[in-house]
């Protein structure tokens, strides 16, 4: 297998269950790919200190609708590590706050009461709201257009005024697909919002790691039948008749089976020969930025920011260390790493007035350009299916066609696609995919 991502993992973990012995080929020195934490020195903590702590890369959330990620992290024994939110938070410039969570009724009214008293939206606002989230049942996977139009243009269509879309529909969707609502699918907008906020009562609650991501793969969680060769990338790949021959990497391997775990761009350089539209897949960037401050700044543990730059908020450490997330960042690419900051405590400012009393300790930037595929319009049919025109060779990552935006649910069932196509091609078919909520 190539890749130790979380579409790696889960393969792996898979086909271990099924009784194959599998090797994994992972270019760097830690498991989770994208979804991962580094070493940072020098964090301040509470009590500070050199040592080396491991920081996400970028928060990374996952909802209760996501339930393959949920499956996979119980076979690595960490479910007791993930913790569920019931709140949403939403701020607006000047520190006014709303909050939404399940109330009395049945899903899919389970909102009722707490959107009626959402700050931000007018009364004329909810309504229109309301008539277009009541479309979303009818329409979601029965409108045969969903993918060929924007979730802009889905929007426009069923009326709805300027500031709903940008302090509504704005803030949960860029974050959850990672694309501008007028480059989005409407199809995946509609998914968020029927499989995310409607479909169930509780499919909306936030799950947090409460440990670095990193902490979350364990090797030994997936048995002995599986062996992770760290710092070995695969450099080439060598066709023969009957298909795959063998992998480079250092050294030459042979398998009866390859599966490819690897984001595209290294797919088509590995084996451009696959018969994948290429040119149709995009990258759309998000950029976290990391503050430490010297005193707590917020009792929040996160909430989404209106209006600004800035996404989303996370409370790391006892309001010591937040975390902001922007999603479809590509305004922030070429700005300068100071500028980023500035503009991010500027604005921060805005929404959580205590860090103007607060002292600054340390920042950190990432800018993930190549966090995710771009979820375009059109893009659906042509992300490619697990098994390929190579008998022996597999596909699974993210961008395959899990019928999911780039997400970590994404790379979990992309995962368990292949562990099950490798299965019916060895001749012991198995069952890893478990079906979406509704
Ligand atoms: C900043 C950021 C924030 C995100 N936030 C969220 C979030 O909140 N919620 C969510 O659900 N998703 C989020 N995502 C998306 C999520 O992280 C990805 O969709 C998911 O992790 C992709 O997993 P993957 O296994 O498909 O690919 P990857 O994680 O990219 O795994 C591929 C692996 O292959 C390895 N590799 C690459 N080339 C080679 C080679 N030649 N040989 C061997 N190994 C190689 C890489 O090192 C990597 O380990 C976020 C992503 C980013 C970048």
């Amino acid at each position: 297998m190539l890749g130790g991502g979380l579409a790696g993992l889960a393969t792996a973990s898979c086909l271990a269950e099924a009784g194959f012995e599998v090797d994994i080929y992972e270019a760097k020195a830690f498991l989770g790919g994208r979804a991962t934490s580094w070493p940072m020195a020098g964090v301040p903590g509470e009590q500070d200190s050199d040592e080396a702590e491991l920081v996400d890369n970028c928060q990374h959330v996952l909802l209760r609708c996501c339930v393959n990620l949920i499956d996979f992290y119980r076979r690595l024994g960490v479910s007791d590590k993930i913790v569920y939110h019931k709140q949403f938070s939403f701020i607006e410039p000047g520190g006014r706050i709303s909050s939404m969570r399940r109330g009395i009724f049945p899903a899919p009214a389970h909102f009722a009461e707490s959107f009626l008293g959402l700050k931000f939206v007018n009364f004329r606002e909810k309504l229109a709201i309301g008539r277009a989230m009541n479309s979303i049942p009818s329409e979601w996977r029965k409108r045969k257009d969903l993918d060929r139009i924007t979730m802009l243009d889905w929007l426009r269509e069923e009326r709805q005024p300027e500031a709903a879309i940008q302090r509504f529909w704005y803030p949960v969707l860029v974050s959850a697909v990672n694309e501008e609502l007028d480059q989005m699918a409407a199809s995946h907008g509609l998914q968020v919002f029927w499989l995310g906020m409607l479909a169930r009562s509780d499919s909306y609650e936030m799950g947090l790691p409460a440990v670095p991501l990193r902490e979350l793969y364990d090797a030994g969680a997936l048995g002995d039948r599986v062996r992770i060769h760290y710092r070995t990338p695969v450099t080439a790949i060598q066709i023969g008749d009957g298909g795959i021959v063998s992998v480079e990497c250092g050294e030459r391997v042979h398998a009866d089976y390859f599966v490819s775990c690897l984001p595209f761009e290294r797919v088509e350089k590995l084996l451009p020969a696959l018969p994948v539209e290429w040119g149709a897949f995009a990258h759309s960037p998000i950029t976290g930025i990391h503050l430490w401050f010297d005193r707590p700044v917020t009792n929040l543990p996160h909430a989404a920011l209106l209006d600004r730059t800035i996404q989303w908020m996370f409370n790391k450490r006892g309001g010591r260390y937040i975390q902001l997330v922007v999603s479809a960042s590509r305004t922030l690419s070429e700005m300068p790493r100071q500028a980023v900051i500035d503009l991010a405590l500027r604005e921060l400012a805005e929404f959580l007035p205590a860090t103007q009393l607060a002292k600054l300790e340390r920042a950190h930037v990432v800018k993930e350009i190549r966090a995710t595929f771009s979820a375009k319009p059109g893009l659906e049919a042509l992300r490619p299916v697990s098994t390929t025109s190579f008998p022996n060779f597999f596909l699974a990552g993210d961008w395959t066609r899990t019928g999911w935006p780039a997400t970590m649910e994404g790379a979990v069932r992309s995962g368990y696609l292949a562990a099950e196509a490798v299965a019916r091609a060895a001749r012991v078919p198995r069952s890893f995919l478990i079906p979406d909520i509704a």
